[in-house]
């Protein structure tokens, strides 16, 4: 039989997010049995797992999950039959959902070997990961990520928006990388299975969404400098309200104009780790000089408009809409494509050119878009010690329109005509 403390391992992760959930017997009794799959708020080191031999045990959520042998601790992965009681919500408050990390039951791995290809993919529980201290992505920053959302709509039907878009993206930046990426089907596969499993997560009907992260590393050790020779894609999630601590407020930006994001020929346009740990100095100092973020020029000119740390940007002036054109040293946002599309079919003329940053002195309007951010109104620009605002309150009458009818269509309130979701029952 089963003690309580095995069962208690494969509950949901949330019994340990707040102290107020640790209301389950099974739960803090074995409490010190948890794998740590919160390291900020565990700081020892709990046994990492509990050896359990191969045997198929009932999860809390009355999904099936047996072990199986991975290098990856917590390996209990899901068998055919989990689908049961997918359409209950989990315990948490969905009211105020920021940008954070909530774990979530099940995450999604699988690997391969440099110069083959991807296959075998399966759910596990979400936790730790074991990885070799000489593991390519650790060392010489071999890896990607990519973001999208998944949104439950009133009817409990689950919408991705434009996921093939996202698998592209990711095979392009493997290719820059050298890495072996999944196949479009395989990643849309993974990513749909992923949510499912972790349907619970999605939060209700405007409340939020499921913020859904795949990456693709180099897992297998290298000394020499290299490309790994074992590679693993992994799919986590977790529900997500909004980005900015600013909420649906105007962000205020400033145009940093000594270190940059992106140079010609560098790796800016792929969704590479090493391009965001880059960033973090120049936004931390933004952050603390209280604005939202930084707005980059180009490295040659420094005169022409980029990109925000992770997220692309539009300037409006009448019934114009410009955004700096893709030449490698921007990343080519999902969110900033679909925008470009909603604006023309709304009677807007769209330029995709070279912006200069004069252009943000007489705008009318200046807006960020990506997975993360949606539609983010920007509502002062400080360059060299200007400061440039942006209407009165809220978000500019354009800006409101294109996120209107772009988060209309990714929540299926309003019809697809440009069959850009992908619907989960
Ligand atoms: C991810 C990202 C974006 C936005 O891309 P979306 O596909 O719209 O989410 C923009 N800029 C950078 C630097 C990014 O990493």
């Amino acid at each position: 039989m089963q003690s309580n403390a095995v069962l208690a391992t494969l509950q949901p992760n949330y019994n340990i997010l707040s102290p107020s959930r640790f209301y389950s017997s099974s739960a803090s009794a074995a409490a010190t049995f948890l794998p740590v799959f919160y390291p900020q708020r565990t700081r020892f080191s709990a046994p990492q797992y509990l050896k359990l031999d191969k045997q198929v045990l009932a999860s809390a959520s009355g999904r099936y999950v047996h072990e199986v042998k991975s290098p990856f601790k917590n390996a209990a992965v899901l068998s055919d039959s989990y689908s049961s009681e997918a359409s209950e919500l989990a315990d948490i408050e969905w009211d105020n959902l920021g940008f954070g990390l909530l774990p979530t039951d099940y995450m999604y791995m699988m690997k391969c070997s440099q110069g083959g290809n991807f296959s075998k993919g399966e759910l596990q529980r979400f936790g730790n990961i074991e990885l070799n201290p000489s593991a390519g992505v650790l060392n010489y920053g071999q890896g990607l990520f990519e973001g999208l959302k998944a949104y439950r709509k009133e009817d409990g039907n689950i919408l991705l928006f434009r996921p093939e878009e996202n698998a592209l993206r990711m095979r392009q930046g493997a290719e820059r990388m050298c890495m072996p990426a999944p196949t479009v089907d395989q990643f849309v596969e993974a990513v749909k299975e992923t949510v499912l499993a972790n349907k619970r997560w999605v939060p209700p009907p405007g409340k939020g969404s499921l913020y859904i992260r795949p990456l693709l590393m180099g897992s297998g050790a290298v000394l020499g400098l290299a490309p790994a020779p074992e590679y693993t894609f992994l799919i986590y999630v977790s529900p997500v309200g909004n980005y900015f601590k600013e909420g649906v407020a105007p962000i205020n930006l400033i145009v940093e104009h000594e270190l940059h994001r992106a140079t010609p020929g560098g790796t800016g346009g792929v969704k590479t780790i090493g391009n965001y740990a880059a960033v973090l100095k120049a936004q931390s100092a933004a952050k603390a000089k209280g604005y939202s973020d930084v707005l980059y020029l180009d490295c040659v000119h420094k005169k022409y408009l980029e990109e925000v740390s992770s997220c692309n940007i539009f300037v409006v002036k009448g019934n114009v809409i410009s955004t700096p054109a893709i030449k490698g040293t921007i990343l080519p946002g999902i969110t900033r494509k679909s925008i470009i599309d909603v604006a023309r079919s709304q009677g807007f003329q769209v330029e995709e050119r070279f912006v200069p940053v004069d252009e943000l002195l007489d705008a009318d309007e200046v807006f960020c878009t990506g997975t993360a951010v949606v539609v983010s109104p920007v509502g002062s620009i400080t360059y060299k010690g200007k400061r440039v605002p942006y209407g009165v309150d809220g978000f500019g009458a354009v800006a409101q329109q294109l996120y209107s009818v772009l988060t209309r269509l990714q929540m299926g309130l309003i019809d697809d005509k440009m069959n850009w979701t992908v619907e989960l029952s």
